[in-house]
């Protein structure tokens, strides 16, 4: 028998949570963003429910190609453009549209020899400084690459460092429509969060928002926000069972570094999940945690394959250890549990200082995952 851990992608989550962002921009064509693996997910296995999307953006040649292989025709986007020659190749023989952030990309395109014209999204750097044009050379990149015959439409992009916090989009979106005003052609500037947050504003025109974490179930914003409240459903569950329970007494400890200390008779779970499946180990005692679906905390340190749980919660509502609860236990570390209960990725995240996105991202390849189709 494999160890109990897996985690679940959830078909219909994921379908509901397009829907969700196709309500907060109806006017808009949704980029589905499926970097890094479909943030972690898998992009095979999130295939059936974001097929409703427009168009898939990512950044690896490679994920390009597992896209088109699914029998996707739709549009492709590679958020980073090319990285050498060789790759507009690939960009010409798989229809793929790529940005533009660099006079070394522009250069490329120059040299490159195609029967059929790129699609382009030229990128701005309106205040990110990641990559893209600056707006003082925007708009000679922009003439260079509507000289160029291998160039067919050219889009208009930014990125914003803000739309989830205070500082917000105003001064990224006034730079970008002052010098892209009279230029033809489409935008894309908005990610989840100014999906959500910003698309009232009436500076902020996207004909393509460019939707990630938002599709995955967390909110952009939190903790100002939770996935409740931008009413988003888990897409991913980790769960897995109770392999022991031990009974402590006052003055017992728990784990490596006796990081924790019993105070009293106390009842603890000890679950198959550890920071080598991708768990972080800077979750401490604390960390919420649902045991049979009943919302409890970690207790100690995180350990290469064990966390242990404090099952004081489950007596408190009456349950009986070993009627009720107790070896093989459900233990869900974050998402959906099979009683109903929720636990958001955001919180476990918090707990680890970190944000929802890189949890997703960490999922160690020895977790066994399984798709829930149902709808
Ligand atoms: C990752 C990424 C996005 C999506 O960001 P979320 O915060 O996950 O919505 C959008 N645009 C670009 C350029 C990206 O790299």
């Amino acid at each position: 028998m494999p160890r109990p851990i897996h985690a679940t992608i959830h078909t219909a989550a994921l379908h509901h949570n397009l829907e969700r962002v196709r309500r907060a921009a109806p006017d808009a064509k949704v980029w589905a963003v499926v970097k890094a693996n479909a943030y972690g997910h898998g992009i095979e296995r999130v295939y059936e429910g974001l097929r409703g999307a427009d168009g898939f953006a990512l950044l690896d040649l490679a994920e390009a190609e597992r896209v088109r292989h699914l029998g996707w025709r739709g549009p492709i986007l590679l958020l980073e453009g090319v990285f050498e020659p060789r790759d507009l190749e690939l960009c010409s023989r798989l229809s793929l549209w790529h940005a533009v952030h660099c006079d070394e990309q522009i250069d490329m395109l120059a040299a490159h020899k195609t029967q059929v014209p790129h699609r382009v999204f030229l990128k701005m750097n309106s205040g990110m400084n990641r990559l893209g044009f600056t707006p003082q050379r925007y708009r000679a990149a922009w003439a260079r690459l509507n000289a160029l015959p291998q160039v067919d439409e050219i889009s208009f992009m930014t990125h914003f460092s803000d739309a989830d916090g205070p500082r917000g989009i105003a001064h990224q979106i006034e730079t970008f429509n002052e010098v892209t005003q009279d230029l033809p052609g489409e935008r894309s500037v908005a990610n989840s969060a100014a999906t959500l947050r910003h698309l009232g504003d009436a500076r902020l025109r996207s004909d393509w928002v460019r939707a990630g974490i938002v599709l995955y179930g967390s909110a952009p914003d939190f903790p100002e926000h939770n996935a409740a409240h931008w009413q988003v459903r888990p897409t991913m569950t980790l769960s897995t069972k109770l392999l022991a329970v031990q009974h402590l007494q006052a003055g017992d400890t728990v784990g490596y570094g006796s990081r924790f200390t019993a105070d009293g008779p106390l009842l603890i779970g000890v679950a198959a999940c550890g920071y080598a499946d991708g768990y972080p180990r800077h979750c401490d005692t604390g960390t919420p945690v649902l045991v049979n679906g009943v919302r409890t905390r970690l207790v100690g340190r995180v350990s290469m394959d064990m966390v242990t749980v404090d099952l004081t919660p489950l007596l408190d509502r009456g349950m009986q250890l070993g009627t009720d609860f107790g070896f093989g236990s459900e233990v869900t570390l974050w998402g959906s549990s099979s009683h109903g209960a929720v636990l958001p990725i955001d919180e476990v995240a918090q707990a680890a200082g970190t944000v929802g996105y890189e949890l997703m991202c960490a999922v160690a390849q020895r977790v066994p995952v399984v798709v829930d189709g149902a709808a």
